[in-house]
């Protein structure tokens, strides 16, 4: 049984049936050995993601404001290798962005092979904000589940290996979150009037995040709703589903690495058996 909980959208997700202070039976010392451990896994298997470059690894954060994206990012830049990792966060779109389609500005930031990308916001944005506020008439962003299944399935088959999670906050929680950021000065850059009127939507977003959670979600694609309240159980259950989608790879990746370097090294010998010949 995993941490974060699989939506393989064969059912309706309801979003109060997941609890966001879980923790299931962990200390959070005994949760932060578990995810110290993962982490040297991942460390590794992301070593070999980047060596053998067959595959690329997309992470899509998803949540409420002060859900914890900043801090579940800051927790995984510390174990992967910075060489190959990349963070794009998704504002606003510009000018630009918006005369084209809504995935424009998406594709041009997925990862390429051997390479991490962790998306702070994404295209769900598209069918979240945008369908909270009306910013297009619902007729658009209705499409758009369809045009966003189509769209991972493209990444998929070409070799991305994807994972989506939505970081599930309460909403007593968030008060708590946002009052502490008045509070602690080195938390009030990160205050705004924006994150108190967005929480009055808190319904609106509600429904818009489970119709997106159960529309986009398939067996094969998946969202893991990652309960959140405490950040310690979030970033073990984060950790846990990127070890367990990169594991399988590790031996067909050493395999491919291992005949590469046979390769090079025949290269080497034959390099060396020439110049004493010579
Ligand atoms: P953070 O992600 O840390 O909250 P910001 O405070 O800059 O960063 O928030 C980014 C803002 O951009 C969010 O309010 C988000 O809803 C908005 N945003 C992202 N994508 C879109 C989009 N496609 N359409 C409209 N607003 C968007």
């Amino acid at each position: 049984m995993n941490y974060a909980h699989r939506i393989d959208g064969k059912k309706r997700v309801h979003l109060k049936e997941y609890d966001p202070e879980e923790r299931r039976g962990l200390t959070k010392e005994e949760a932060q050995e578990k995810t110290a451990e993962l982490a040297r896994e991942l460390n590794e298997l992301d070593d070999l993601l980047f060596a053998a470059g067959q595959q690329s690894m997309l992470i899509i954060l998803q949540g409420r404001d002060t859900s914890g994206k900043d801090g579940a990012i800051r927790h995984l830049l510390n174990i992967v290798n910075v060489q190959s990792c990349r963070v794009v966060p998704f504002k606003v779109p510009t000018p630009i962005e918006l005369a084209h389609d809504f995935l424009w500005r998406i594709h041009a930031e997925t990862p390429p092979r051997g390479a991490m990308h962790i998306f702070n916001r994404s295209h769900y944005e598209d069918v979240l904000v945008v369908r909270v506020h009306n910013l297009v008439p619902e007729a658009v962003w209705r499409k758009r589940y369809d045009h966003i299944n189509a769209f991972e399935r493209l990444l998929v088959d070409s070799g991305t290996i994807l994972l989506k999670f939505y970081l599930h906050i309460s909403k007593e929680e968030q008060e708590k979150r946002l009052l502490e950021r008045e509070k602690e000065t080195e938390k009030a850059w990160k205050l705004s009037v924006g994150d108190w009127k967005e929480r009055e939507l808190w319904d609106r977003y509600t429904e818009a995040y489970e119709e997106a959670l159960t529309r986009c979600s398939s067996p094969e694609i998946p969202w893991h709703i990652a309960p959140a309240n405490n950040k310690w159980f979030r970033d073990l259950a984060i950790t846990e589903q990127v070890v367990e989608a990169l594991r399988p790879y590790r031996k067909p990746w050493m395999e491919h690495l291992s005949k590469i370097g046979e390769t090079a090294k025949r290269e080497l010998m034959e390099y060396r058996a020439q110049r004493t010949g010579a």
